[in-house]
């Protein structure tokens, strides 16, 4: 079909429903609502065609497991959020990181994939630092992209998308 599928992961609380509805929306609320799993789509262009940018925002850590698998076997492009004022957060992403990777290895060498340290407006709560989350980017993740993120402010969130679809390169998108 012409979907493009982006599934977004993270734990509890750093901000996923927050990304994707100040992506989606250009909102934001203060209040923490949590989610059962959520999709969202917005015409894009792709291959100078249209095409349709579907994005999941998954309830977290707790997704049943074969809820979890299905998202990554239909996603095309992974989103892996976490809070920079928890370090927990960022390694809650190791095991859904390994799933990704063993179900998604064999389809072609490189998984579109970013990594996004969100909260970045919460400079004093800050437990990881930029260089700590590249770091864990290049020996972890085997090498994606990172990107700091505001969703209270917009800081970067636009870019966060554009930077993933980007990172495709079976096909020419942009929002
Ligand atoms: P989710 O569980 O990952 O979907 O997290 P939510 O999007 O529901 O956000 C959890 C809480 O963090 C809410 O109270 C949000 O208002 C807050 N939050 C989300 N993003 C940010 C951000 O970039 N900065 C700050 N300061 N708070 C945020
Ligand atoms: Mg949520």
């Amino acid at each position: 079909s012409n979907d493009y599928r982006v599934v977004v992961f993270g734990a509890g609380g750093v901000g996923k429903s927050s990304l994707v509805l100040r992506f989606v929306k250009g909102t934001f609320r203060d209040a923490y609502i949590p989610t059962i799993e959520d999709t969202y789509r917005q015409v894009i262009s792709c291959n100078k065609n249209v095409c349709t940018l579907q994005i999941t925002d998954t309830t977290g850590s707790h997704q049943f497991p074969a809820m979890q698998r299905l998202n990554i076997t239909k996603g095309h492009a992974f989103m892996l959020v976490f809070s920079v004022t928890s370090k927990q957060s960022l390694e809650e992403l190791n095991h859904i990181y390994r799933e990704i990777f063993d179900t998604k290895q064999n389809d072609n060498d490189t998984i579109p994939l970013i990594l996004v340290g969100n909260k970045c407006d919460e400079e004093g709560q800050r437990e990881v630092t930029a260089d700590y989350a590249q770091e864990y980017c290049s020996k972890i993740l085997k090498g994606c992209g990172y990107i700091e993120t505001s969703a209270k402010t917009g800081h970067n969130v636009h870019e966060a998308f554009q930077e993933l679809l980007s990172m495709d390169k079976t096909r020419n998108m942009s929002l």
